[in-house]
């Protein structure tokens, strides 16, 4: 991206600002969406091109397309695990476990199913939207290995069913119109209403409810600084807009946290 000498100032300027208000604050919280994992190589679902233009979220992503039409999920899994099974922490993923370390980020709320969170080394992380590692039969329970469903649903081939039971295995991801985890959720909004600072990342809060944790830090008092590659329609809700790639952006803000905390 190339910009101006003014513009670079400013965004400058928001980098510094955005290490200040982490400085300043006592509980920084970090809620991370599909597109911190971008520079991971794993696309997110909503930007020109993503997923979902290609995968009609009514057809492939619904709790109850998965019942009905459970080849649909298969057949998308058998382009998406591939990328997330090749995927590697990035330096964003990288900056919010140096910040956990520094005593400066208490835990990561995500939404992302990836794991590159806890291989980046941060320690507490709520898994919103499940994870693609495991899975569990839908009649007796028995939970399954990504290997196990690899090899069951022949890599995406067929569909996965339990050899006791015959049943569905249903992947630990969250579909849209499933309930979330009520004890995630509700650890996630004490996270969120008990924090000074939420660090919105790679989020285009669209998804609810992971998008009403935002409000929850407001509404006590708390701030809120936004990464995006983009401008969102949310972003007044946001005291500070850091715009570009997150693996660029977050480990700028934590070099500047540091160099204003005298750490080195
Ligand atoms: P989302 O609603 O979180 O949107 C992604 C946002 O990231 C967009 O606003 C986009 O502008 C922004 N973005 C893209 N590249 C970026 C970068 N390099 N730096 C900073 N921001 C960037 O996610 P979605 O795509 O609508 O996906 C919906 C749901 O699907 C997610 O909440 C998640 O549960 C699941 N999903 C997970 C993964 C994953 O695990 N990596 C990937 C895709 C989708």
């Amino acid at each position: 991206m190339s910009c101006s000498a003014g513009e670079r100032d400013l965004h400058e300027d928001r980098i510094r600002l955005a290490a200040q208000m982490i400085l300043d604050s006592f509980q920084v919280v970090a809620l991370t969406g599909a597109g911190i994992s971008v520079e991971s190589g794993i696309p997110d679902f909503r930007s020109p091109g993503g997923l979902w233009s290609r995968y009609d979220p009514l057809l492939y992503g619904t709790y109850e397309s998965f019942i009905h039409h459970p080849e649909r999920f298969w057949e998308m899994a058998r382009e998406l695990n591939p990328l997330l099974e090749g995927a590697e922490p990035n330096p964003a993923h990288y900056a919010l476990a140096e910040l956990e370390k520094l005593g400066k980020c208490r835990a990561v709320i995500t939404q992302n199913i990836d794991h590159l969170h806890q291989r980046a080394g941060s320690t507490e992380v709520l898994e919103l939207h499940g994870t693609h590692r495991t899975g569990h039969c839908m009649s007796c329970g028995r939970v399954f290995t990504l290997e196990e469903m690899k090899e069951l649903s022949a890599g995406g081939e067929r569909v996965a069913y339990c050899p006791q039971a015959q049943a569905l295995i249903k992947p630990d991801v969250v579909f849209f119109g499933e309930p979330l985890d009520s004890r995630v959720l509700a650890r996630a909004a004490e996270l969120a209403s008990t924090s000074d600072l939420m660090l919105v990342i790679g989020c285009s809060l669209e998804v609810y409810p992971a998008a009403a944790l935002p409000e929850y830090t407001k509404r006590r008092g708390g701030r809120l600084i936004f990464f995006n590659t983009v401008s969102t329609c949310h972003d007044q809700l946001a005291d500070l807009v850091c715009l570009g790639r997150a693996g660029e952006n977050l480990p700028a803000v934590v070099e500047a946290y540091k160099k204003l905390a005298g750490i080195r």
